[in-house]
């Protein structure tokens, strides 16, 4: 077991975690898996999560000031968020080429359409609260949400990530100005910082077998509860829609990603994977790719030789702008309920949803089952009705878990690709 590649111990967590979360399903063990198992899931998150904001700013901090210019900084900046952009309207149209393609909407009995409206109608509402919280703020609120107005109430809430890049992006060039004897005290000790933050994800990355497991079991836990039954029932009525997905998502990483890779770097596939696969597992444990962004800065450093300067800028910017999962699955939701409420898209429809799957992927936060708040938005905005969500609420949880998962392989790509570009990849640079 000491030997084993991380990846693998993470995978013998999550197979373990689904076969507890299976019996524990079927044999009624709900309570006892929430009370003694459920709170390990909890405290390994709240790891990854204490860790991700120190991370952060000493890795920027640091990775900024190396920089021997601010012209370097804009041309990496520009750069990334075109590639941002275009692989999520690449995703988005695979997506809704799919959908219209197997048209899985049309094959759900009005039965079950009148039964999940039913059964989902309560959720329906708060979320559709929430989307008109976010639909109250002006257009620009975005941006000024990045800057703000003190720095310690940014650090208290991981949902402020932009803003800790941004203020970690104006100490950087503050240090690039200053003549190196007075920078220096300064600078070694966010070095220092981020020395000792890499530490701590070793550590906390020995928990994470464990922490996987009790997560997927609380999972099953919270998706199935004590009624296996009803579970295979939505799955096999929704399973047409949840096909659709998952396959889009699976052909966006092997056209847009391979292609980044094989275009901007001479890195081996398997490499890559490889080296990025305990990261793409957390994603997939976890619905959060906020809470995985640790890993992700960690593995891209350490396995695929990204250097800190390109992932302490890239990764962070990525987890909370760089949703390609996210903006397919919008699209493919949107489209499916439309069909679903048999009421058909028009061509100007379908190229609004392009618009606002994208924008409304930037915008949705790192966390899980963030991205059905803003698919609320994108249903009024093409006239469907957002009570059509309650159609697939019941197998969002497990979509959830690959949209994640997509998320985070795109903004390791795009790492990569980015520092081999810059010549800040340490092997297969191109
Ligand atoms: N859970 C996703 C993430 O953290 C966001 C979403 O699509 O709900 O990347």
């Amino acid at each position: 077991m000491k030997n084993l590649a991380l990846h693998w111990k993470i995978i013998i967590g999550l197979i373990a975690g689904l076969i507890y979360g299976m019996i524990s399903a079927s044999a009624g063990w709900g309570s006892f898996t929430t009370d003694w198992i459920a709170p390990f899931g909890t405290i390994f998150i709240n790891l990854l999560k204490l860790i991700a904001v120190p991370l952060v700013f000493a890795s920027l901090v640091t990775g900024v000031a190396s920089l021997s210019d601010t012209k370097k900084l804009s041309r990496i900046g520009g750069k990334t968020i075109t590639i941002y952009i275009s692989t999520t309207i690449v995703s988005v149209a695979i997506g809704l080429f799919l959908v219209n393609f197997f048209q899985p909407g049309d094959q759900i009995p009005d039965v079950m359409k009148i039964e999940l409206q039913e059964t989902y109608e309560k959720n329906v509402e708060t979320k559709t609260s929430s989307a008109q919280k976010v639909k109250e703020r002006g257009p620009l609120k975005p941006i000024v949400d990045m800057v703000p107005n003190n720095i310690i109430s940014s650090a208290s809430s991981n949902r402020n990530m932009l803003q800790i890049v941004f203020v970690a992006i104006m100490v950087g060039i503050g240090l690039i100005q200053l003549p190196k004897g007075k920078s220096n005290t300064f600078l070694e000790f966010f070095e220092g910082l981020n020395d000792v933050v890499l530490k701590i994800i070793d550590m906390i990355m020995l928990m994470a077998p464990i922490g996987v497991f009790a997560l997927i079991a609380q999972t099953i836990n919270k998706v199935v509860g004590d009624n296996i039954s009803q579970v295979i029932e939505l799955m096999s009525a929704l399973g047409f829609y949840m096909f659709t997905l998952i396959l889009g998502l699976i052909l966006h990483v092997c056209i847009s990603y391979i292609f980044l890779l094989k275009f901007y770097t001479k890195m081996p596939l398997q490499h890559f994977f490889k080296g990025i696969a305990p990261a793409q597992l957390l994603a997939f444990s976890t619905s959060s790719s906020g809470a995985t962004l640790p890993i992700t800065m960690e593995r891209c450093e350490d396995e695929l030789g990204v250097s800190e300067e390109i992932s302490s800028f890239v990764l962070p910017l990525g987890a909370t702008i760089n949703m390609d999962g996210t903006a397919q699955y919008q699209a493919v939701a949107a489209v499916f309920i439309s069909q679903a409420l048999g009421m058909d898209l028009t061509i100007s429809d379908q190229l609004t949803i392009i618009l606002t799957t994208v924008l409304a992927s930037i915008g949705t936060a790192a966390v899980p089952a963030a991205g059905i708040i803003m698919l609320i938005i994108i249903l009024e905005s093409v006239g469907v009705p957002s009570a059509g969500v309650a159609l697939i609420l019941g197998v969002d949880r497990i979509l959830d878990m690959v949209r994640t998962t997509v998320n985070v392989t795109g903004d390791a790509a795009v790492a990569v690709s980015i520092a081999s570009t810059e010549k800040q990849l340490k092997t297969y640079s191109k």
